[in-house]
Order: C-alpha cells, then structure tokens, then sequence
C-alpha cells in the first residue's frame, strides 16, 4: 500500500486547495524553515484519527484550521483527504476489492469533526480499525519524526512491546479484545 496523494484545505499554512502528488515509493518534502514541511506531516497524522493537539504541536484542536496571515483572513474548517493505493491488496477484507482507498477528515471551528472513507461518512474508528496491523497510523512508526529514533531507545518495556505488537499485526486483535471487555 502506498500514500499517492494528499489534498489539504484550510489546514494550518495550507489555505488554499493544495495537492501533494507521491509517484515514488520513497519521497522527500523539501524547503526553507517554516515553509510546512512539517504541517504535511501533521496533516497525515490528523486525517488517520489524531487526537492530541500537542502531537499535532497545537494548544487545541481547532488550531489546524488556518488562523490568518497578514493578507489573509481566518477560514472556518480544515480538511485533509489521503489517497492510498490499494492495488497490491494490503487491505484485506471488504476493502480488497478497491484499488483505492481515500480518507478525508475535516473539522469546523465548532470542533466538530467528521470522516469520511471512500467519500462516504464513516466514524473516527472506521478509519483508525483499517490502519491497525498495517503499521501506519497516528501514532505508528511508518512516521518517523526527529527525536522518534531517540524515544525508541528510551521507550519503556511496555511501549516498545506495542511497537512490536503493530508490527507483527497482532495490536488489531488486542484493541478488539479491549473493546468486547470493554462493552
Ligand atoms: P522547519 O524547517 O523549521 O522544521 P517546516 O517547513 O517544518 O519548518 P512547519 O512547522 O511545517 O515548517 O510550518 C510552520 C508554519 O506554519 C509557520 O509559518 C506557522 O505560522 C504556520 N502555521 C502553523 N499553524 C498555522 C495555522 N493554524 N494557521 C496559519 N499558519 C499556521
Ligand atoms: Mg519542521
């Protein structure tokens, strides 16, 4: 499964409609400090189901909307749209049959947030139960971000095992396990 492409909107320093293309199996985003690398980064974090504004290096979660600039006024929501190639049926099950999977995550100044997968409205744990096992993710390790290689070597037991777990495929089955005790 690849990342072929990311449409972000109203998404930090991304007012305007902006498509990212990755035609690659590997890609670099490069350019001056402070010209949003790492808001792309941000953005793929988001749209999986992010749910920490300080992992989004936001004080709340209405901070990814584009909060103005000296030319340009506040907008009101905020939505990213992943587009994965699927075509190598990394994603089993009843996703098999789509040689593309989108996802799109958008949010209001109200905080109200909703999902999308494959343009139909789906809820934040549609999206996040499709990722698990595969590695990607919010909080997964296929993002590796300056200071992730140093939190590795320092993570506890625990973390590290759930590291391992991801990797293995076996987290899908532990969360569903959690959510039948849970019920
Ligand atoms: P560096 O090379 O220093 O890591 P970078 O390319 O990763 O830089 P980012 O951190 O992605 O840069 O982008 C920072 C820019 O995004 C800043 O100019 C900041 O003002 C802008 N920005 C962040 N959030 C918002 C927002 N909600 N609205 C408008 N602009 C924003
Ligand atoms: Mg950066």
């Amino acid at each position: 499964m690849r990342l072929k492409c990311i449409k972000l909107a109203g998404f930090k320093s991304f007012v305007d409609p902006t498509t990212v293309h990755f035609t690659a199996n590997m890609s670099a985003v490069i350019g001056p400090n402070g010209c949003g690398k790492s808001n792309i980064i941000d953005a793929v974090r988001w749209v999986m189901g992010e749910s920490s504004a300080k992992n989004l290096r936001g004080d709340s979660m209405t901070d990814v909307i584009f909060n103005g600039s000296n030319s340009r006024k506040p907008v009101g929501q905020a939505s990213i749209e992943l587009i994965f190639d699927n075509s190598d049926g990394t994603l089993r099950g009843e996703y098999a049959q789509y040689a593309e999977i989108s996802i799109r995550r958008k949010v209001t100044r109200e905080a109200q947030n909703t999902y999308y997968l494959n343009g139909v409205k789906c809820r934040r744990r549609d999206i996040t139960d499709i990722f698990l096992g595969t590695g990607l993710g919010p909080r997964s390790y296929s993002i590796i971000e300056q200071g992730m290689i140093s939190k590795l070597i320092e993570s506890k037991p625990e973390e590290l095992r759930n590291y391992i777990e991801e990797a293995a495929g076996i987290s899908k089955y532990k969360e569903r396990r959690r959510d039948t005790e849970n019920r």
